[in-house]
């Protein structure tokens, strides 16, 4: 009976940097290759070599174009990483909008680093440029979703699709006679904007992610709460911050913003995206109609109520502007990008409000704030927080609790082994209890380097 190895190289215990090397006798591969957001401690390890042979993984699988999916990409470059990267099209193409949209921001934050002396690090420099991430991309080979394919002798996977994002899937890969399920990032079951998961029948392994693992989302009219933080911010003269990257949850914020301005609930006013590749996912969004619950038509006259702002300069002006807006800019757990800018001159006055819509992950700024700090660090300065600071945790793109447990409902064995990934350690291990409760199954939570065998 042959072996393979499994190694958790990242979202072990935490929601970030998702990477498990299946090591097998003929291929080794890896599903996923994310880059550490968040704690100091974590984002250290974007920087270090991976404990293994870079030069001899054949290829990588990507469940969706998420940067805690796709950011470390470009580093494996730097190893000596020589294959193909696979997923389905829509996720390669969101994945090089996200690379590039990581490598230009890493380079704005590098030079303005430099120039303004605030870093430790004497040049400070991206951890990859725009370069590396265009050699990366040309390595990308979209594959078919829902049928088998070949990938060796011994090696069979299938994509199908989770509702997280456009794109996104859950992966299963057939080793010989086991069936290997990686979960990816699993999404709503009633989303507006994509359609329900897929679910999967059979798992003998499988890697299931906790983001919400403890936690259900609040059932709230989310327009109307919306609607009510946009007059309240407006009639104060302020306006409205909403920290997102441009595939989290924009488009569905669009949505609904368009929605409330249609039905002229909310004033005319700049709706504005502001992020260096904002465009280019809209253009995504058009070309894979199916993939989404738009048409076409929806698709355009949305996207025409916004103003998109990829020059930095041009940031600026929309920021000196002192008309009430809409700004959604990323990143969406404000640990990096444009919207450190806006927040630069908005965070200190009472009038304006910053919306959370998206997970925030622990040691970053977006969670902090959620955990109500007083103050925040931007590029070496604290600014005291002043403005409203709302959250709309029912515009997550994740499954709750109660989504997850009923996203395995159709696998009737249950699997030989479970591992509970993508979860910080509370959620993680508040959701093991409850599939032993629920289904009477076993899991573990594995820890970061942990290496597992398999026998197939
Ligand atoms: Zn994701």
């Amino acid at each position: 009976m042959p072996s393979a190895f499994i190694h958790f190289l990242g979202a072990a215990g935490t929601v970030t940097g998702s990477k498990y090397l299946i090591d097998t006798p003929n291929k080794k591969f890896l599903v996923d290759c994310g880059l550490f957001q968040g704690l100091k401690e974590l984002r250290k390890h974007n920087w270090d070599y991976l404990p293994i042979n870079v030069s001899e993984i054949d290829f990588v699988l990507l469940t969706h174009g998420h940067l805690d999916h796709v950011g470390y990409l470009p580093r494996l470059l730097y190893q000596g990483f020589k294959g193909k990267i696979y997923g389905s099209a829509p996720t390669l193409e969101i994945a090089a909008i996200v690379l590039k949209d990581s490598a230009k921001i890493q380079e704005e934050e590098a030079e303005r680093a430099n120039k303004e002396g605030y870093s430790k690090h004497h040049p400070a420099k991206p951890l990859y440029t725009l370069d590396d991430a265009e050699k990366i991309i040309s390595r990308f080979e979209p594959l078919p979703i829902q049928e088998w394919i070949s990938m060796s002798d011994d090696i069979q996977v299938q994509f199908l699709p989770n509702g997280h994002i456009i794109g996104s899937c859950f992966i299963t890969v057939k080793l010989g006679e086991k069936k290997l399920v990686f979960s990816g990032d699993v999404g709503r079951t009633n989303d507006l904007l994509m359609p329900p998961p897929h679910r999967p029948k059979e798992a003998d392994v499988l890697f299931i992610e906790s983001t919400y693992g403890d936690r259900l989302h609040p059932q709230e009219d989310v327009k109307a709460r919306l609607k009510e933080i946009i007059m309240s911010t407006i009639q104060k003269g302020g306006s409205l911050i909403i920290p997102s990257f441009a595939v989290e949850r924009t488009q569905l914020l669009m949505y609904l913003l368009w929605q409330l301005r249609k039905s002229f609930e909310i004033p005319e006013m700049p709706f504005i995206i502001d992020t260096p590749m904002g465009s280019d996912v809209l253009n995504v969004f058009k070309k894979f109609s199916d993939w989404h619950k738009l048409s076409i038509d929806e698709c355009t006259e949305m996207c025409k109520m916004f103003k998109i702002v990829s020059d930095i300069k041009e940031s600026y002006q929309v920021i000196y502007s002192h008309f009430p807006k809409i700004v959604i800019a990323g990143s969406g757990m404000i640990s990096g990008g444009r919207v450190l800018s806006y927040l630069q001159h908005y965070i200190t006055k009472p009038e304006n409000t910053l919306l959370l819509v998206g997970y925030q992950a622990e040691g970053t700024r977006g969670r902090k704030i959620l955990d109500g700090v007083h103050e925040i660090k931007i590029y070496g300065r604290y600014y005291p927080i002043k403005m409203k600071v709302e959250i709309l945790h029912s515009l997550s793109a994740h499954a709750d609790q109660s989504e997850l447990l009923d996203w395995l409902k159709d696998i009737l064995l249950p699997p030989e082994k479970i591992f509970i990934v993508h979860g910080e350690k509370q959620a993680a291990e508040t959701f093991l209890v409850k599939l032993k409760d629920t289904y009477n199954w076993k899991a573990t939570v594995p820890s970061l380097y942990q290496i597992e065998e398999l026998h197939y």
